[in-house]
């Protein structure tokens, strides 16, 4: 088994704060704490708790007036977890799941992926994108044989 990352990997919440913001700058080139409150569903004053935890940590730099930008180590953590959301969305969207699915499925996924599965999907997306026959196959259903039967009942 290869060894773990030694790096703490970061909370699930910290995680959905530093995708949204880096979302934030890449579209309007700032974040605001009204804007993440509005993209998580969360309260201003409970962005504000956790953005001021953000830049305790080393994540981000927030100025009350002039909003937030990320720290280097901020920036990576939320490329890496960016990553892994276009990754899953891409894989399943490859699969034929609808979209709402897709959405409920990454956004909790994303969290928990080690970064092996990381790279083993990468690989198989990229072998199933060059597969068009085994993709049909794929969104179709499974194969018949693997479909279980009920048990005949006993006479
Ligand atoms: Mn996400």
């Amino acid at each position: 088994m290869p060894p773990r990352s030694i790096t703490r990997a970061a909370s699930s919440a910290v995680e959905d704060y530093l995708e949204q913001i880096l979302e934030l700058i890449n579209t309007k080139g700032y974040a605001r704490v009204v804007d993440i409150a509005e993209r998580l569903s969360i309260s201003q004053a409970s962005v504000t708790n956790m953005v001021q935890k953000l830049d305790t940590e080393g994540l981000l730099k927030y100025e009350k007036y002039r909003g937030l930008v990320l720290t280097t180590a901020g920036e990576e953590l939320a490329r890496n977890i960016t990553h892994r959301h276009n990754l899953l969305s891409d894989f399943l969207q490859l699969l034929g799941l609808d979209s709402q699915t897709i959405h409920h499925d990454v956004e909790g996924m994303e969290h928990h992926i080690s970064p092996e599965t990381v790279r083993a999907i990468e690989c198989l997306t990229e072998h199933l994108k060059s597969r068009p026959a085994l993709l049909a196959a794929i969104r179709t259903g499974p194969p018949r044989k693997l479909v279980r039967k009920k048990a005949a009942p006993k006479v």
